[in-house]
């Protein structure tokens, strides 16, 4: 096998995978490098994302969501169900064989694009040559003509709580639990703590979520947060604000933690223990001496707008570099950048990245809240149209939540789309294209919605935004 190489790309997530496999459409020779070996001590390509993220993740919710709807709204269907109960094994089971089909199949892609899959670990040296350490401890020498960074994240430790990979957990050991555990603390209601925490409330876990800010979900749309706020409620997701956590210690009545509020000093005794308060970039012994590569204060390899690094030819995307730490943000920026590099345009809009939190409801948005035009003052206008107006969304059973659309006053320019209800992670798609050929609130109103969907009430929040809406009354 050769050891040059037009293009080496370190890390086969989905910022990494998908700039090899474009590279290879682009006729340049391309070898992938992976780490990643999972508890089994397999090696698979797809990072955290497909290994322990996004695609595990949304396995559990799935499944978790199907029998919180059995128990919860079948009935108002007329569908009864004696001894309806869950299996944690078969669903773990389901999870890891779609795990191990999308994995696998990344093996396929790379086939099919021309693309050498190398695993082990990659490591930058001077001069564009990087030096590959199989699994087995082999080590060879690779030259490249350019090299891509693409070696993603991890999560973010707590001080005073270790974690033992039982009983204190990231997110990866949330998403193994063979049982639901009766008593669970999750630390962070942001994304992970919302999806997880769901997840295991859904089996019955009694649920507390800790947050350390006064603020919940400080980055959505303000009535989309607090709409939010109130289902999570309703469901039994205990969170908690203004909680600082001090320690978690392990006795034998279980995890005990510490933490602080308004009230004082508080503690709480779980059985498990989730520490999701963020993730930091992963560049742990990547770069060589004299690589030219420069990280910045928290850790992040620094790049410019196009994702170039400090030395030449050398290029950075994804969780590793700024920006929000996103599957599809990555994916963008490896295609991107495996374009630029033959000299193609490649571009990334980075603002319009839509956000999707998968809980029920589902939440999205793209673009601005309307705190944040506001604030940068701009005069807006806000057309909203909520779910339980939508006939598809009532013959759901799926009322609840809203759609909502921030424009700006003079020129209709949408600013932002942001919605909580059934489908809202497919239904921003919507908002996204809008928002990328810069739409108007007009244009959206007269684009043709087909009736009876869930796209409707996207229309009708554009009509809304002018007083124009038909299936609510317009204040
Ligand atoms: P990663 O996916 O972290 O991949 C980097 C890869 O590089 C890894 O395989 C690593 O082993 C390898 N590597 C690192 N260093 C080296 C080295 N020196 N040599 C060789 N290999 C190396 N995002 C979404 O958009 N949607 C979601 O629904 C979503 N859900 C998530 C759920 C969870 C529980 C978590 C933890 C994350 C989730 N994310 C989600 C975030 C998403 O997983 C990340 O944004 C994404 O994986 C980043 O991609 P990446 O390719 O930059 O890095
Ligand atoms: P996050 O940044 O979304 O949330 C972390 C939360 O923890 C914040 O609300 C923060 O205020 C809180 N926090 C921080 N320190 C704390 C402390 N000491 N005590 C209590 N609370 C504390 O991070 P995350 O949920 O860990 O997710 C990590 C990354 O993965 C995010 O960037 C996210 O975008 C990505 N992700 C995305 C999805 C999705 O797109 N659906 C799903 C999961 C993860």
């Amino acid at each position: 096998m050769s050891d040059s190489f037009d293009v080496i790309v370190i890390g086969g997530g989905p910022a990494g995978y998908p700039a090899a496999i474009r590279a290879g459409q682009n006729k340049l020779s391309v070898a992938c490098i992976d780490e990643w070996q999972n508890r089994d001590g397999s090696s698979a390509f797809g990072g955290t994302c497909l290994n322990a993220g996004c695609i595990p993740s949304k396995a559990l919710l799935e499944s978790t969501e199907l029998y919180y709807r059995a128990q919860h709204e079948f009935a108002a269907h007329g569908v009864g169900i004696d001894g309806l109960r869950f299996d944690v094994a078969a669903m773990q089971k389901r999870k890891a064989g779609i795990v191990r089909q999308s994995t696998q199949g990344i093996l396929q892609l790379f086939k099919g694009a021309g693309v050498t899959p190398l695993t082990g670990h990659g490591r930058l040296l001077a001069g564009l040559k990087v030096e590959f350490t199989a699994h087995d401890g082999a080590k060879r020498t690779l030259q490249a003509k350019h090299v891509v960074l693409a070696t993603g994240s991890e999560p973010m430790p707590l001080r005073g709580v270790a974690f033992d990979g039982d009983r204190i957990v990231d997110s990866w050991g949330a998403l193994e639990f063979a049982e639901v555990p009766k008593r669970l603390c999750v630390i962070g209601a942001g994304v992970i703590g919302l999806e997880l925490g769901s997840v295991w409330r859904r089996l019955g876990a009694e649920t507390v979520v800790l947050e350390a800010l006064e603020q919940f979900l400080p980055m959505a749309d303000g009535q989309l947060s607090k709409e939010a706020a109130r289902h999570f409620k309703k469901q039994g997701l205990d969170i908690r604000l203004g909680a600082k956590v001090g320690a978690a210690t392990m006795k034998s009545d279980g995890v005990h933690v510490a933490y602080t509020d308004a009230k004082g000093e508080q503690t709480l005794v779980v059985d498990r223990l989730i520490v999701a308060i963020g993730r930091r970039p992963f560049t742990k012994e990547l770069l060589g001496k004299d690589s030219g590569v420069a990280l910045d204060e928290r850790g992040f390899v620094v790049v410019d707008e196009h994702c170039r690094t400090g030395a030449a030819d050398i290029w950075a995307v994804g969780d590793c570099v700024r920006g929000p730490m996103l599957a599809h943000k990555g994916k963008e920026e490896g295609i991107a950048v495996a374009d630029r590099i033959v000299g193609r345009f490649g571009e990334v809009n980075y603002k319009v990245i839509p956000s999707v939190i998968y809980t029920a409801p589902e939440i999205a948005w793209v673009g601005q809240t309307e705190e944040q035009a506001k604030a940068a003052g701009r005069q807006c206008k806000i057309g909203s149209f909520p779910f339980a107006a939508s006939g598809r969304a009532r013959a759901m059973e799926a009322g609840a939540g809203f759609c909502k659309l921030v424009a700006d006053a003079g020129s209709d320019e949408i600013l932002g789309i942001h919605i909580i209800g059934p489908m809202a992670g497919e239904l921003i798609a919507e908002a996204v294209l809008a928002m990328e050929y810069s739409a108007s609130s007009e244009d959206l109103q007269r684009t043709i919605h087909a009736h009876p969907t869930l796209s409707e009430a996207l229309h009708e929040a554009a009509l809304a935004a002018d007083k124009r809406a038909i299936d609510i009354p317009n204040r």
